[in-house]
């Protein structure tokens, strides 16, 4: 069922009504939409970018926990708030994986090398 409302347009309200009730989610409870609307502002008020540190991206897990860190501590002091937070912390999981793989991959390779190298000068060393 259709919400019964009207929209501020004069148009019907299109969203679905809740069950057993007339009206839509925001329709239902007058003043919702202002509520969420003003928990947004509040939320972007708090996360401005140009009052945070600025950081280079971050290629080693040394890097990425000066960044992780300073993150913490934005969130503590109000700065930063803690839906953005949680997302860098999660992104920095992901990068420190990324960073583990790539940093496994470069040592790998430079055992693989020493390996060959040292095959090849054994067999030189028998002929
Ligand atoms: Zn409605």
């Amino acid at each position: 069922m259709r919400c019964s409302s009207k929209r501020k347009d004069g148009q019907q309200c299109r969203a679905a009504a809740l069950s057993g009730q007339p009206c839509c989610h925001f329709h239902s409870r007058p003043g919702r939409a202002a509520e969420l609307g003003s928990k947004g502002g509040k939320r972007r008020a708090i996360f401005r970018p140009e009052n945070l540190k600025h950081f280079a991206p971050a290629t080693s897990a040394a890097e990425l926990a000066a960044v992780v860190g300073q993150t913490l501590c934005d969130v503590r002091d109000g700065r930063l708030d803690a839906k953005t937070g949680n997302a860098v912390g999660c992104l920095a999981g992901c990068l420190l994986s990324v960073i583990k793989a790539d940093s496994l991959e470069t040592r790998m390779a430079a055992v693989e090398k020493f390996i060959r190298e040292e095959r090849s000068r054994e067999s030189r060393k028998s002929h």
